[in-house]
């Protein structure tokens, strides 16, 4: 919702800041509790949205926590957002008030290097704008995520969501979806693709979905044997615990693909040795501490690759959500409230989530 109206920026005088509820990290250290926070009044090309859902992603605790390095506090993570639009500017033209809408990872880039030509926003430059972990250009203050109660975005950074998609599945979509759907397109898998998802968690059901309806065969690679069951009820032909040597060892030489989301550091040879000669692995986890060094051999005997890749433009996030659309694809969640917040992060931490939080707001 938006609020009262606080004080005209003096700078400008143009973006009139309003309060919203949100939900703010202290400290790398302290539970999460409530603040305010502004947001400007919508300018001419922006939407204003009252947030309805927000998923929690790893990264929320990863950047809360200063695990990534120091940030400013108090600090407002979530950018797997749904809500509703309650104003636009003058000159928005794809929004109306009373449309539903997301926004994810991205709130703002530079428009005019070679990625954002190319909407790859993601891979900006100049630096895109982070729905929280950025610096706002039009206040010049931190960007605060989706762990509130309102949000103002630039309309060009705004989704549309399919109307057949259940609301509060739709939000991990915002990032997990992305990030999972991304790799799978730009290393092509499709029928005929043997992937590999490691991590079981909201990025890896996700892949799990994805590289499933792409028509690939799919094979989980999980450390809690009491995930399989469900990895099979997500479609994946096949569940290995990726802790048993032996199972591991028959893998060698099997996978077109890999997409790797563990979120913390752990040796990356068993995988590499179960791509295919010229298979590759992405890795989409960002672990507070570095992974062990690959060895070198299995890489160079089989030309295999291990690559990274960064959630997605805007443009191929609206075609992934389209995608979903179509073939009825939503994230697995667990609702929680405001007031759950803090139970659910170390819940995150221990793998202990049926596969993404959404805070009702
Ligand atoms: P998540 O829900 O916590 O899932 C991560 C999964 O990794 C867990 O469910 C677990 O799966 C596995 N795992 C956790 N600790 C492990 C360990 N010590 N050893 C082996 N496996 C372990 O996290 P998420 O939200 O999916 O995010 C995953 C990672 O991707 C995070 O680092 C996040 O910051 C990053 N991320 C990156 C991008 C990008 O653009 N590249 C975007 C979003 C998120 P099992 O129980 O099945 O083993
Ligand atoms: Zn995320
Ligand atoms: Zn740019």
């Amino acid at each position: 919702m938006i609020n009262a109206r606080l004080y005209a920026l003096p700078s400008t005088g143009l973006f009139m800041p309003t309060t919203a509820h949100a939900i703010a990290a202290f400290a790398p250290d302290k539970p999460l509790g409530p603040h305010t926070i502004a947001r400007r009044d919508p300018g001419p090309k922006d939407v204003a949205i009252e947030i309805q859902f927000c998923g929690i992603c790893h990264s929320d605790i990863h950047f809360l926590r200063g695990e990534w390095g120091e940030i400013p506090y108090p600090a407002v993570a979530g950018h797997e957002i749904i809500g509703r639009v309650t104003a636009v500017g003058a000159d928005v033209s794809k929004y109306a008030v009373g449309d539903t809408v997301g926004v994810g990872c991205l709130v703002d880039s530079c428009r005019s290097c070679p990625s954002c030509a190319e909407d790859l926003e993601q891979y900006c430059t100049n630096g895109s704008t982070g729905t929280y972990m950025g610096v706002d250009k039009h206040t010049g203050g931190p960007t605060y995520g989706g762990y509130s109660s309102s949000i103002v975005v630039d309309e060009d950074f705004v989704l549309r969501i399919p109307s057949n998609l259940d609301l509060a599945g739709a939000a991990p979509l915002l990032c997990a979806g992305i990030t999972t759907f991304s790799p799978l397109k730009t290393w092509g898998v499709g029928a005929g693709s043997v992937v590999g998802v490691v991590g079981l968690g909201g990025l890896g059901h996700m892949g799990v979905k994805f590289a499933v309806a792409m028509g690939a065969e799919v094979v989980v690679f999980t450390t809690t044997p009491g995930k399989v069951a469900d990895a099979k009820a997500l479609g994946a032909h096949e569940v290995v615990i990726s802790t048993d040597e032996e199972a591991m060892g028959r893998q060698a030489g099997r996978f077109d693909f890999i997409l790797n989301t563990v979120a913390a550091s752990h040796s990356l040879d068993p995988f590499v040795a179960a791509l295919k000669r010229d298979g590759t692995m992405v890795l989409v986890g960002v672990p507070a501490e570095p992974h062990p060094s690959p060895s070198v051999m299995p890489l160079i005997f089989g030309r295999r690759r291990i690559a990274g890749s960064l959630i997605g433009g805007i443009k191929e996030t609206q075609d992934m959500l389209d995608f979903c659309g179509e073939h009825n694809i939503t994230s697995q969640i667990e609702k929680i409230t405001r007031d759950d917040i803090n139970t659910a992060h170390e819940r995150v931490l221990k793998s202990d989530v049926k596969y993404r939080f959404v805070i009702v707001m």
